[in-house]
């Protein structure tokens, strides 16, 4: 892992099949690896590769993990940053910051850059009420414009942006050649929670009904999966991971061999009642 002035570089390890129930933001994403994967292939098409990706929906649906696989799938670096991040202490540190970080991208194209809460950085200018941060902030977010604009998208970097309120973000952040492909990364439905509860449970031990039977151990249900994604309409993707991973704990606790439906359910209480 490289480490270039305090920005760590790395190929995530996510991939795209880590990420579930998200639709056709996929298939988008999949374009995006193409383009990071050949830049020069596409520039000698004429055409011009995204240069940013904006990622919407609400919290915890997997933005952060879809931009993370991106860089994954396509096997290049991967440097993140927090909207907060640029926010510094200091006068001109999210200046500073933003330079830095395009820099090292470039120095190691093809990569991918992550702004994660772009809106910290990207509201709309020109409502601040005064004082020295806002007008850093504002700063910060005048570089990354000029940054955007001053690299050609045949370099092979590719900024992600989060956020889940695209409508404060400034409007020169989504013009053409910077934040202008947009992807909505929703709330996953029926099938798209089973989906992601499953992806989650691939790595417990479930309960074995069979062995249960030999050990004459306490008989409990095995899980069934679709009954929960059935009962957690509303449900992020964070919220799914917690479900399962609270199962497991309190399978745990029990001292159980493996997971079991009592153990969900279990899990399923306390996410309501938030006690354990
Ligand atoms: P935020 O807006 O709060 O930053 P986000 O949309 O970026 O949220 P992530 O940080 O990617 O969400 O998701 C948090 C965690 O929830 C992931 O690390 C993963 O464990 C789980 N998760 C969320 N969405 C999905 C999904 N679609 N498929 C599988 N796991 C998911």
């Amino acid at each position: 892992t490289p480490q270039v002035a305090g920005l760590e570089a790395h190929v995530p390890d996510v991939s795209l099949e880590d990420v579930a129930g998200i639709g056709s933001a996929k298939a988008e994403a999949l374009e995006i690896v193409e383009c990071l994967m050949a830049p020069a292939r596409f520039a000698s098409l004429g055409a011009k590769c995204p240069k940013g990706l904006l990622l919407t929906g609400p919290p915890g649906c997997g933005k952060t993990l879809l931009a993370k696989a991106i860089a994954s799938t396509a096997a290049v670096p991967f440097i993140s940053r927090s909207g907060a991040d640029f926010n510094g202490r200091f006068a001109g540190t999210g200046t500073q910051l933003v330079k830095e970080l395009f820099r090292v991208a470039r120095s190691m194209a093809p990569a991918v850059i992550l702004i994660d809460e772009l809106d910290y950085i990207g509201r709309r200018r020109g409502e601040e009420r005064g004082g020295g941060l806002e007008t850093d902030r504002s700063a910060a977010l005048t570089q990354l414009l000029a940054e955007m604009d001053g690299f050609n998208s045949a370099e092979g970097v590719v900024v992600i942006g989060t956020t889940n309120r695209p409508d404060i973000l400034d409007k020169a952040l989504t013009r053409p050649g910077r934040f202008d492909r947009k992807v909505t990364v929703p709330l996953p439905d029926l099938l798209g929670r089973h989906k992601i509860i499953r992806t989650h449970a691939q790595r417990l031990a479930l309960e074995d009904p069979s062995s249960r039977r030999l050990t004459g151990a306490d008989a409990g249900a095995p899980v069934d999966w679709m009954g929960w994604a059935k009962r957690t309409p509303g449900f992020s993707g964070a919220d799914l991971a917690g479900l399962v991973n609270e199962a497991a704990m309190a399978a745990a606790r029990e001292g159980a061999l493996g997971v079991g439906e009592r153990h969900v359910q279990a899990a399923y209480s306390k996410s309501l009642t938030g006690v354990p």
